[in-house]
């Protein structure tokens, strides 16, 4: 099967068990509390928590999403983007622990046909109810039902209140042995890259207010979350999700663009990875109006792209590219987004901007950093001067840690937070401007230009919105 049919098969499976299909709704959410959409149960937050009655009680969605607590993993891990797709079935009062667990075991096993000897699960420690209903419902062996502590068997809440309960995963075995310091006996619970988690349940039926205190909610709900590219790895046989056809063309396209070869060394499929996926996130983000800038949303689709073309610049470039690898993007996923194709020309034109204002500062910024490292025999790089290139240079935190890290230094983060922090105060102080009102003149300009391509990301959506 390849990615489109897996995520058809997956809305299909749940319309066909009453569920209501919807769309993906906006990466931007309307929680005043969360910067993006990090799982497709942000959206029904309201709903989860009991504050609004759902007009559906049975839903399905497979939600556009970005956890930039990820950002250092991807390139790293096999497993991590920034931008992912959550394929995911909720409940609200409706099933609970049975209905989940079930409708995803038929799902993986009848519907993709994932051999059952290669699945793992996991239960919260103390929650017997789902181990029953694994082992005696679904027949799944006692000894691939690990119980597992609040670290990853307890999900939410999203932001610092809300919803939240525990959870249920399951885990794909690759058999990656080679991965393992013990083959024999690892489990899920050794997180050596064995086992990739591919789809979480949570059980939702607690509210955790901001000090941490648990209370029952109004009804139990359920909140699942599959990763489409996870799940696509392990139909597809593959290891890494830069392997599924999610991202093939992406990276032939970079392969093509950088005369480079993936797979070949490991520090130039890094780069390869990065530019992959920070690629996707770049095209989503900027579809949904976000520009870069020095604060919340902006700053992060800046840091994202400019790491992209950090690694551009590793792989020899330099001169702007991404405009290229985003058509890749934009063939690829214009059909299941059209929201991405026409925001085509925005996208393009704020893209080629951010980037020609990095390509400029990159070099100098890049000397700086290099000739202090040559010049310093403690291994640390100073926090001031960190905030000099990230202030002067445009040097985001990551990037300085990242080359730090290829000489084996580091960054001393608290002075540099502390910096950060007196810029951020005189910055509030000297205008309390808002964010986009001091919008660099460059993007003003092309927000001048494109003025006739307006928006609708959320009228596009408000049908769906009745529910909220
Ligand atoms: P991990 O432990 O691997 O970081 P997680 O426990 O943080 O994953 P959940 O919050 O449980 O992930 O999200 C539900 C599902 O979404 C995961 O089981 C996985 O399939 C997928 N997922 C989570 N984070 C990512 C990511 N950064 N990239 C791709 N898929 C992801
Ligand atoms: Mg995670
Ligand atoms: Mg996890
Ligand atoms: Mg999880």
């Amino acid at each position: 099967m390849n990615s489109k049919e897996i995520r058809e098969s997956f809305l299909k499976f749940f319309e066909k068990n009453d569920h209501k299909i919807m769309k993906s709704f906006p990466l931007i959410p309307s929680d005043p509390q969360l910067l993006f959409t990090v799982a497709g149960m942000v959206p029904f937050k309201p709903i989860f928590w009991g504050k609004v009655e759902p007009t559906y009680t049975k839903i399905a969605t497979c939600q556009k999403c970005i956890r930039t607590n990820d950002i250092e993993n991807v390139g790293r891990t096999a497993r991590h983007q920034t931008f992912f797709e959550m394929l995911g079935n909720f409940s609200f009062g409706e099933y609970f622990k049975e209905g989940a667990i079930k409708f995803a075991w038929e799902f993986l096993t009848d519907v993709l046909k994932l051999p059952k000897e290669k699945l793992w699960v996991s239960v919260y420690l103390d929650d017997d109810e789902a181990y029953n209903i694994w082992k005696d419902v679904i027949g799944f062996p006692e000894e691939k039902i690990v119980r597992m502590g609040k670290e990853d068997n307890w999900w939410g809440p999203v932001g610092p209140s809300g919803p939240c309960g525990p959870c249920s995963e399951i885990y794909y075995d690759t058999g990656r042995t080679d991965l393992c310091p013990n083959p024999e006996n690892c489990t899920p619970e050794d997180d050596c890259g064995r086992y990739v988690e591919i789809w979480n349940l949570v059980f939702t039926e607690y509210y955790q207010d901001e000090n941490g205190n648990l209370s029952p909610l109004p009804r139990k709900n359920i909140d699942t979350g599959a990763g489409l590219e996870r799940v696509t790895a392990a139909v597809q046989g593959v290891y890494d999700n830069f392997e599924t056809d999610l991202f093939t063309p992406i990276i032939n396209k970079i392969e093509e663009i950088f005369n480079v070869k993936f797979r070949g060394n490991d520090k130039i499929d890094v780069s390869i990875k990065v530019i992959a996926d920070h690629s996707r996130a770049v095209t989503f983000l900027v579809s949904e109006g976000i520009l870069p800038s020095n604060e919340g949303r902006g700053y992060v689709l800046r840091r994202i792209l400019r790491r992209a073309l950090r690694h551009g610049a590793l792989l020899g470039k330099k001169e702007p590219f991404m405009n290229e690898v985003i058509n890749t993007v934009l063939e690829n996923y214009s059909d299941i987004y059209p929201e991405i194709k026409e925001k085509e020309s925005f996208i393009k034109k704020i893209v080629e901007a951010e980037e020609r204002r990095f390509l400029e500062t990159l070099d100098k910024g890049m000397e700086k950093l290099i000739g202090y490292i040559k010049s310093s025999n403690d291994n640390v790089i100073d926090g001031e001067f960190a905030f000099e290139l990230y202030d002067t240079y445009g040097f985001p935190l990551d990037i300085t840690k990242e080359v730090a890290e290829e000489y084996k230094f580091t960054v001393d983060e608290k002075r540099f937070n502390e910096f950060m922090e007196l810029q951020r105060k005189r910055a509030r102080e000297a205008a309390g401007e808002k964010e986009y009102t001091k919008m660099n003149q460059t993007y003003k300009y092309i927000g001048d230009e494109i003025k006739t391509t307006k928006f609708t990301g959320y009228e596009k959506v408000s049908d769906e919105s009745e529910v909220l």
